[in-house]
């Protein structure tokens, strides 16, 4: 290769150059101006502020010269050929851009084309640098929803200008939310088959097998129908987002593999579960199932995961018990305790005809009582093949789904219940959609996905 194809062109360099030098004098003569004043003793606090202020306007200008001396020749251009039919068609006008970034407001001149075969405009530029159709440019708004995704909107709004400097409406922010929200789909929410297999392969120690745990559950999301912006809104009610947690049990520490939650029916669940099963190689892992005791649940696990070790909730279980024990022995007395205890240790050991037969003679306080008697021993009947907690630990499987409570918690609750926060089914969906997505791993897909749908014509 020869020296000239080397050579830079010295002429935008050098322009450059020059512009930034311009915009870091108009900023130190700004600063100036500001700070050295007699008698003026501004402190760390005030000092950071004055940067705060300054620095959108300084970086926003020092972007836009970056911009057009890097594209000048894009910017110049006076012929393009058309994206759809290829036919070269001429300029027709300059064209303002306006964009914020995270560095701060820049105007693009740019030259314009219309194609009249294909009746279709563009800018070269635009689709190189992959300018958004929005003033606000995917670096804002990949970060602001991301803080959507953590708290309300008007809230998000106010934390973002805060903490970044740059104000984004709330409206902005909502409604960004849900053109992302929408490529938030189990396919690309879910890692994928390699990298599965990447997390499995992290926890394996020698012959020692780690178990896959899969942990589904339901919890209670409130929600509204559809109305239009100036209709009244329909009454609300709850309904429930049927989720799974999957992760693997190592010997020193548990790795995540994916969530997944959704306000949907039984079916989409077992469909939803079933992908994600398929995604996951069963054949060199142990694989506890860990649920309450709904009927659905267990069916679906056990069709996704053949193999698994099926184990009921340690932790919905005595719940069931302690609340027999309530309404049988009173609430603050001895026996309550006593009983409570042998019940559970019985029920360790794997003891679960013995319970349900002291049950059986167990004189019922009161109506409500024999009521609450009468269901423990159709839970423990109906799931005596899943309780065998001693076994579970010498296994080294898990007993109690804390993994899920902690992901139901964190997925559900803390975004989907927030006070007076009423959800359409499909919102609420995207959004958790879009959090399983940050707690998987996937945040970064599911932006570039909706990022090239945006460039799409
Ligand atoms: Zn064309």
């Amino acid at each position: 290769m020869g020296f000239a194809a080397r050579v830079i062109e010295p002429d935008s360099t050098g322009k450059f150059r020059h512009m930034i030098h311009d915009e870091v004098d108009k900023w130190v003569d700004h600063i100036i101006d500001e700070v050295f004043v007699d008698g003026k003793e501004p402190t760390v606090m005030e000092l950071s502020q004055l940067f705060a202020e300054t620095k959108q306007k300084f970086f926003g200008a020092c972007f836009q010269a970056l911009i057009e001396q890097k594209y000048a020749e894009l910017l110049e251009q006076e012929y393009a050929a058309c994206p759809q039919c290829g036919k070269l068609c001429k300029k027709r006008r300059e064209s303002l851009k306006e964009m914020v970034t995270m560095q701060g407001p820049s105007v693009l001149r740019r030259p314009w084309f219309y194609c009249v075969d294909c009746s279709y405009g563009f800018s070269p530029l635009d689709k190189v640098l992959e300018i958004s159709r929005k003033k606000h440019q995917f670096d804002v708004q990949k970060k602001s929803t991301r803080t959507a995704a953590e708290v309300p909107f008007s809230t998000g709004s106010e934390l973002f200008a805060e903490l970044t400097d740059h104000a984004v409406s709330d409206h902005f922010m909502h409604d960004t939310f849900e053109e992302v929200g929408e490529h938030a789909c189990l396919e690309d929410v879910i890692p994928d088959r390699k990298e599965i297999a990447k997390r499995c392969q992290g926890v394996r120690k020698g012959a020692w097998r780690p178990v896959l745990v899969v942990a589904s559950d339901g919890a209670h999301v409130p929600t509204r129908p559809k109305a239009k912006r100036d209709e009244k809104r329909g009454k609300g009610r709850w309904q429930e987002a049927k989720g799974f947690r999957i992760y693997l049990l190592g010997r020193e520490r548990i790795v995540h593999v994916a969530s997944w939650h959704q306000i949907q029916n039984e079916e989409q669940f077992g469909e939803d579960l079933s992908f994600v099963a398929s995604r996951i190689d069963q054949d060199d892992l142990r694989i506890g199932l860990l649920g309450d005791g709904a009927d659905w649940l267990w069916k679906h696990m056990v069709a996704c995961f053949p193999k698994g070790r099926q184990i009921l909730d340690y932790f919905h279980c005595a719940e069931h018990i302690h609340k027999v024990a309530k309404l049988q022995y009173g609430e603050g007395s001895e026996r309550r305790l006593e009983w409570v205890e042998s019940t559970i240790a019985r029920l360790f050991y794997a003891e679960v005809d013995n319970v349900i037969w002291g049950l059986q003679r167990m004189k019922p306080a009161d109506s409500l009582a024999e009521e609450e008697i009468r269901k423990l021993i159709g839970y423990l009947d109906n799931n005596r093949e899943r309780i065998h907690y001693r076994g579970d630990r010498i296994g080294g499987y898990p007993i109690g789904s804390g993994g899920i409570e902690s992901a139901n918690k964190f997925i559900c609750h803390t975004r989907m219940k927030r006070s007076g926060a009423w959800w359409v089914k499909e919102t609420g969906n995207e959004m958790l959609g879009v959090r399983c997505a940050i707690y998987n791993g996937t945040y970064d897909m599911i932006f570039e996905n909706y990022k090239k749908a945006q460039a799409s014509p």
